[in-house]
């Protein structure tokens, strides 16, 4: 999508402090981070928010949970736990339409 904020991070038009990229997916550090380690993970479609997906984009968000779990592991060293959140529409926090997924840690959260 043209317009969008994360397309253009995932594409490398918009300069981001990334730690992870393949063929499908994108992670960066969030630029407001609200835990000592705070990384978002976009598949580089662009799918709005998870209410917008269909049983079509059920293997892409099995495998951007597979991704999450490795960056949080093997890139992030977060072995000791982490937070996964997913904000989705304007109810729910969601300030950009595309979806992400929040990877939070470096410290023990609260619920
Ligand atoms: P949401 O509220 O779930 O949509 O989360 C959007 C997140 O994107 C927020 O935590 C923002 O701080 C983050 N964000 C917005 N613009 C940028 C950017 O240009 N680079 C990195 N993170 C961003």
């Amino acid at each position: 999508m043209t317009d969008c904020l994360f397309c253009k991070i995932a594409a490398g038009d918009i300069p981001s402090n990334k730690v992870y990229e393949d063929e499908n997916f994108f992670a960066f550090h969030d630029i407001h981070p609200k835990s000592p380690i705070h990384v978002l993970v976009i598949p580089k479609l662009h799918l709005q928010s998870l209410a917008d997906a269909t049983e079509q984009d059920t293997a892409l968000l099995g495998l951007m949970m597979d991704r999450v779990r490795h960056i949080a592991d093997a890139e992030l060293k977060l072995g000791v736990g982490y937070r996964v959140v997913i904000n989705v529409r304007e109810g729910g926090g969601q300030e950009v339409d595309h979806i992400h997924v929040h990877i939070l840690g470096g410290k023990k959260l609260p619920f």
